[in-house]
This record gives C-alpha cells, structure tokens and sequence, in this order.
C-alpha cells in the first residue's frame, strides 16, 4: 500500500487594495491627526478634498486599478496561448442575441455575454440558448442604471445580488465575473465584489458601438494593435445602428472574427482565461 501525502492547504489568498485605498486610508489618518491642532483645520480639509477628488476620478476611469483588481487583460498563460476574449454587452435583446448567436456558431467562437438581470429575466429562452450553445454569461447588475457609480454600498450590493439570483434562475449557475455599467464605479464596489466573490473585469479596447454607428471605425479602433491576451468588448443591447438600420454589431462582427482568424488568435469565454475564481472565493471568507 503506498503510503498518501496530506493535502497542504493552499495559504489564503488577499485580493490587494487598490493603491487609491491605500493612499486613502493614510490621507484620513493624518488630516484627523492634523486635526489635533485646530489651526491645521484647512490643510486637513483640503487633504480630505483632494483625496476625494482623486477617488471620483479613478472611478470614471474604467481600467483603472487603483480602486482595486480590474482584469484588463486574458492571463499571461492565455496570452501565450494565443487567446483573446470577446465580451458582449447589456442583453439579451430579443432581436439582435439571436442573430449574434448564429454569428458566433458561424465562426465557431464562444463568448462571455455581460447580462442585465431583468432582461435575463425577461428573456429567459434567449439567455438560456446563450448557456446552452457554450457561452457563458455574467453579471452586468440587475437593472444597468446610469447611477450605479453614485450607489453607496448598500445600494451596489443590492444591483449586483440580485443580478447573481436572476441569473443563477435562469440559466443554473452563478457568474463569476462582473462588469459596471459603463465601467464607472466608487471605492465601494471592490468590498461588494469581494463579499460576492466577483471579480471586475473591463476590456482592452472597445469600439464605443453604442454610439457610433459606422461599422469600419468600430472595427477599426477593436483591431488596431489587436493582440493575443486583448479583451474586446462589443453590445447586444443598446446597440448604435449602422445606415441600414441594422444593430451595428451584426455588420462588425463577422469582419472582427475574421480578422481575429487571420491573426491566428482563437476566441475563448473568460472562464477559461483568467485567473481561477479560487482567489475571489478566498477573499469571501477572509472577510
Ligand atoms: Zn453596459
């Protein structure tokens, strides 16, 4: 009989604060300190309006780290193998999910579908057609509202939790990933995601195709400098439309996955080209 190794645990694993935070946590300190000695009161105020101030702009900056962990790239090993990731915003639409479905069969591409909840929930068939043909879908919050960035933290954890719910009805699983309308957030959301056990992702490029309407500028500003380990976002929902009429997504994406073929680049979901889920898990409990 040969003798079994005990299984080590693996240590746990902190998500790291963003640098932000960090430096926030230490501006506080010292203007409460400052504040000891009354005649510092506007140096202290001023510090605290500064920090505040660099806090809201790295908010409205959608790749930003400094809030905390944001996945703008695949992982290295990804990378190395070629990959890239093709996102799709703010559906189901139950006009144009369909079509991009027959596209990507076409191509014979999977992709990470970013939902809403209650269009998940209203278009249960689609998004379950959009589980069942391989791809994956997760968490764009429960209603997609233009003042998620300005939600403190009990409003947040509600979009996102009950997002988790619509989805996980629908389709049987938990995402995994989360990304906030329009990439805007706060310091509150890393906590929310943590508790969660969500990861932010953003994107490498995107082609701003819920305003612009020409096909060969989308797909110009996704391909330019186009490389293994890019995160490409595109919309399925609150899609601009092309001079036909057409959701500019249906003409952007057949040239898109061809240019990604020629480049010898093979499409794949998130899940299997970002770091595992283990360390958001871990960040749950270490809470
Ligand atoms: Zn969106």
């Amino acid at each position: 009989m040969t003798p079994t190794t005990p299984k080590i645990p693996a240590p746990p694993i902190r998500r790291p604060m963003g640098a932000a935070i960090q430096v926030s946590v230490v501006v506080h300190v010292v203007a409460l300190l400052l504040l000891l000695q009354w005649r510092f009161w506007p140096i202290s105020l001023a510090m605290l309006v500064v920090n505040h101030l660099v806090l809201a702009v790295a908010g409205l900056w959608p790749r930003s780290t400094l809030l905390g962990p944001n996945h703008r790239h695949l992982s290295a090993h990804a990378a190395a193998a070629g990959q890239v990731a093709l996102t799709i915003d703010d559906g189901p639409d139950p006009l144009i999910t369909p079509q991009v479905l027959d596209l990507l069969d076409r191509f014979n591409c999977k992709a990470t579908f970013f939902c809403i909840g209650e269009r998940v929930t209203a278009h249960a068939d689609i998004a379950r057609d959009i589980a069942r043909r391989g791809h994956h879908i997760e968490n764009h919050t429960q209603h997609h509202s233009n003042g998620f960035s300005l939600l403190g933290p009990g409003g947040m954890r509600r979009e996102i939790l009950q997002a988790q719910a619509s989805i996980a009805e629908v389709v049987g699983h938990r995402p995994q990933y989360f990304r906030a309308p329009a990439g805007l957030r706060n310091p509150f959301l890393e906590p929310v995601l943590c508790a969660a056990g969500l990861q932010l992702v953003s994107w490498t490029r995107r082609g701003f195709d819920t305003v612009a309407s020409d096909p060969g500028l989308i797909l110009a500003r996704l391909t330019r400098n186009l490389r293994a380990g890019d995160i490409l976002l595109l919309h399925d929902g609150h899609a601009a439309r092309a001079p036909d009429g057409s959701a500019v997504i249906l003409k952007v994406m057949p040239e898109l996955l061809t240019a990604i073929a020629r480049a010898g680049l093979t499409p794949v979901t998130l899940r299997g080209a970002l770091p595992s889920p283990t360390a958001a898990a871990l960040c749950a409990r270490a809470q």
